[in-house]
């Protein structure tokens, strides 16, 4: 991608590009499938690595005026880019936080008693209706309310009547097998345990929750993983368009014999006379050292051109070696950028590989890349 572009220093080893034109199109990809839904975005862990100031920028002139973060840092991020919006908080209350919420204009996701509690007397001592999510547990077992603590909070007098509920929310375990039962059994959960409250607006869908259809959808949709580029489901057939584009340098071009080995642990043994690029860019970039190779798998593949380089032997912190042999001389050439990740390797093939989820590669990505931001 940017491998022709004049404006790289020299000095860079490695580059990240943020395709914002991607961005914008994948949201208005996952906003035309939810027509009759409020398009929110999930912005946590600076936008799943892409950089959080940037992306709601775009996502903000694109229309979205709901974001979704972790930790009130992240939210203070968003709030500087887009002070008019809606922001919620899907980290939980911590004890003592409430006027650091409020004090933004951070509605906190309430998921226990004594996280409504503490929000309830806040407003009390305030004399104001702060808005806040509540959290259903529909069977994630992980934040939210079961159907016992409904029971506590719906007899009089509840604490619910102090604050405004703004939203009502679950989340879904499966949503990336489009086919396990468990998506409708938690959706009619949802249905059932937010009957019991007040109406106020509700919200399921995780970006593999859009794919899921309609009767997912609800008031306002939260993907987060689909804007970047990742796949949101097993299937596959959302493909999105990739935002994140990783090229690393290469530092020097060698030839080596059948019988030499390649790299920390001697893992990797030729089996014939191979040209040996090594590029600058490894685990401590996000790289991960689950893409090397050795003698009894492969590992993950870069792309020269058009040209397939598999890596050889195991990533180090700072480089990899790949297998250039037979591609054409005039690409191999010391300084030039091959490509990690982007149009030929996209984050999901490279965790598939590496044995993981492309969340995890995108939140994974270093801080030390050269990085620049298109925007078409
Ligand atoms: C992270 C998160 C999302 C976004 O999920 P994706 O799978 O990335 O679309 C939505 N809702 C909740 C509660 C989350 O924690």
């Amino acid at each position: 991608m940017a491998s022709t572009r004049a404006d790289i220093p020299p000095e860079a080893p490695a580059l990240l590009t943020i395709d914002l034109a991607a961005l914008r199109k994948n949201y208005r990809k996952i906003k035309a499938l939810t027509k009759n839904a409020v398009c929110a975005a999930v912005v946590k862990a600076d936008a799943y690595g892409v950089g959080a100031r940037r992306a709601v920028e775009v996502l903000a002139d694109e229309g979205c005026d709901t974001f979704f973060i972790a930790t009130l840092d992240e939210a203070r991020v968003v709030r500087q880019v887009a002070p008019q919006s809606t922001l919620y908080g899907l980290g939980g209350l911590l004890p003592g936080t409430e006027a650091l919420y409020a004090e933004i204009d951070l509605r906190p996701i309430l998921g226990s008693l004594e996280e409504i509690e503490d929000w309830a007397a806040f407003a009390r001592e305030r004399g104001e209706r702060f808005p806040a999510a509540l959290h259903i547990d529909t069977g994630m077992n992980r934040l939210g309310l079961r159907a016992v603590d409904l029971e506590k909070l719906i007899n009089p007098p509840s604490p619910l009547e102090d604050f405004d509920v703004s939203l009502v929310m679950s989340h879904l375990a499966c949503s990336d097998e489009p086919d396990n039962p468990r998506n409708e059994t938690q959706r009619q959960t949802f249905e059932t345990l937010r009957a019991m409250l007040e109406t106020a607006p509700a919200s399921l869908a995780n970006s593999g929750g859009v794919f899921l259809g309609p009767a997912f959808h609800y008031d306002v949709v939260r993907p987060g993983i689909a804007l970047y580029g990742g796949r949101a489901t097993k299937l596959g057939r959302e493909a999105m368009d990739p935002v994140v584009h990783l090229e690393g340098r290469i530092l020097q071009i060698k030839q080596a014999e059948p019988g030499e080995t390649v790299g920390y642990g001697a893992t990797h043994m030729l089996k014939r006379t191979t040209r040996i690029a090594i590029v600058a860019a490894g685990y401590a970039d996000g790289y991960i050292r689950a893409l090397s190779s050795s003698d009894a798998r492969d590992g993950a593949v870069v792309f020269i051109g058009e040209h397939e380089a598999p890596i050889l032997g195991r990533v180090s912190m700072d480089l990899i070696a790949v297998d250039v042999t037979g591609l054409p001389q005039e690409l191999v050439v010391r300084g030039a950028f091959v490509e990690l990740l982007g149009h030929h390797v996209g984050v999901d093939d490279l965790a598939t590989i590496a044995g993981t989820i492309g969340y995890e590669i995108l939140t994974n990505l270093g801080q030390r890349y050269h990085r620049i931001y298109v925007d078409e």
